[in-house]
């Protein structure tokens, strides 16, 4: 078994589940646990300025072994929680050796990891497959990531022939409960920008994803006995319905793809007094969410005009920002992510983020920070799994981007 192998196995036998219902950093112990068991291995690797903080954001730098001083600081991120949709306690993962085809039994056998369910499967026969018992999460998301940068870093450490720059790590905590990048000390991370090791299959590269509101649309109605309700009951609920009937039927979550953005029912609460709609809505295209804001703003105010009796009223929010306007800017992070892969012999796979990551968040902060593959899948379930080869190729990925870079910006060059 590979220093790899084992680092991932290890990860994963701590239980760093999020808690979103907490609003303490780290939001649960677990994830303290682990970030100490991680500062312990990077001190005993040898990097310097190992700090963890008392919110559980844990930073390092491996120095650079050029002279040149102008070669940039780049930096390497993953995140140490794991997602509160499945449990991440007792992860007992398996790993099928040279996978010859068809279904995969988890555990006992309760569970299966079927080719029909994930044809990806079909793309990885001879690859040795981790998977979990079918009882748990895995963690590859993103432990993985954790397990690839720290093997990337051990590498560059065991082969001081390979140029690089100063390097910065950093493995950060609730990711998955959307506060990963909150107190995320950019200035002190010291990088320029940064690659979240984040990602799914083998080549995936990211720097775009959805800009984001959402919109709470409020309907006061008014409540009388129904016995004596005619002409003066106004259901707010019915309003709500009504509201709901009208929005355009192929631009939800469940009609759309690639760079289609949409409006989606989140939630709703209800009573005939008074009824709330929380709707995000989701968009590649900046001006597109503007649009989107502005059709539903619309609709209240004509809905409002054909319902006088009763009172209602729209709140939008923004949440987040596509990073691509962040990125873009700086082509060579694009670039240099893009050469390595295809010097491992990769072929890159650019595509939108249906969502938001903490890298995007990251790139309004200052620090511009697509997102690179890990090479798993089925993340926030039982049926995760990645490949032993995928980590391995994820481990050389970060190996040629720290030394593209060095050569990109040597004087000598
Ligand atoms: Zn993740």
């Amino acid at each position: 078994m590979t220093d790899l192998i084992d680092r991932f196995l290890h990860y994963v036998t701590f239980d760093t589940q999020s808690n979103p219902s907490l609003s303490s950093c780290p939001s649960s112990e677990g994830q303290m646990l682990f970030a100490q068991a991680l500062k312990q291995e990077l001190v005993e690797l040898g990097l310097s300025q190992v700090k963890l903080d008392q919110n559980g954001y844990l930073t390092a730098k491996l120095p650079s072994n050029q002279t040149d001083a102008a070669i940039p600081t780049i930096g390497f991120i993953a995140h140490m929680d794991t997602a509160p949709d499945a449990s991440g306690k007792n992860v007992r993962p398996q790993i099928v050796e040279d996978y010859k085809g068809g279904d995969i039994a988890l555990g006992k056998g309760d569970e299966v990891l079927s080719p029909i369910q994930y044809p990806d499967l079909h793309r990885l026969i001879g690859h040795d497959i981790i998977t979990t018992d079918g009882t748990t999460l895995l963690g590859a998301d993103n432990k993985a990531g954790i397990a690839e940068i720290i093997s990337a870093i051990a590498h560059l450490i065991d082969n001081p022939d390979i140029p690089h720059g100063d390097i910065a790590i950093g493995f950060t905590p609730d990711e998955e409960i959307g506060r990963g990048a909150d107190l995320f000390q950019v200035e002190q991370f010291g990088a320029q920008w940064a690659y979240t090791i984040d990602g799914g299959p083998v080549g995936e590269l990211e720097y775009e994803n959805f800009n984001a509101a959402s919109a709470e649309i409020e309907f006061t109605g008014i409540s009388v006995h129904p016995g004596t309700a005619k002409d003066k009951l106004v259901n707010a609920m019915t309003l709500a319905a009504k509201f709901h009937a009208q929005m355009p039927e192929n631009e939800t979550p469940e009609t759309t793809q690639g760079y289609e953005g949409f409006y989606h029912l989140a939630d709703a609460n209800m009573s005939i007094a008074k009824a709330k709609l929380h709707y995000i809505l989701r968009d590649f295209d900046t001006q597109g969410l503007q649009a989107r804001k502005a059709y539903l703003e619309d609709k209240v105010a004509s809905f409002a005009q054909a319902y006088p009796k009763a009172k209602v009223t729209i709140t939008v929010t923004d949440s987040y920002s596509n990073m691509k306007q962040m990125v873009e800017p700086h082509p060579h992070i694009i670039e240099i992510a893009g050469e390595a892969m295809q010097n491992c012999g990769i072929t890159p796979d650019i595509k939108p983020i249906r969502g938001g990551t903490d890298g995007a968040r990251l790139s309004y902060m200052g620090l511009p920070c697509p997102n690179v593959f890990t090479g798993g899948y089925n993340f926030h379930g039982i049926h995760e799994f990645i490949t032993v080869q995928g980590m391995q190729q994820a481990v050389n990925v970060i190996v040629e981007i720290a030394k593209q870079t060095a050569i990109r910006y040597r004087n000598d060059n």
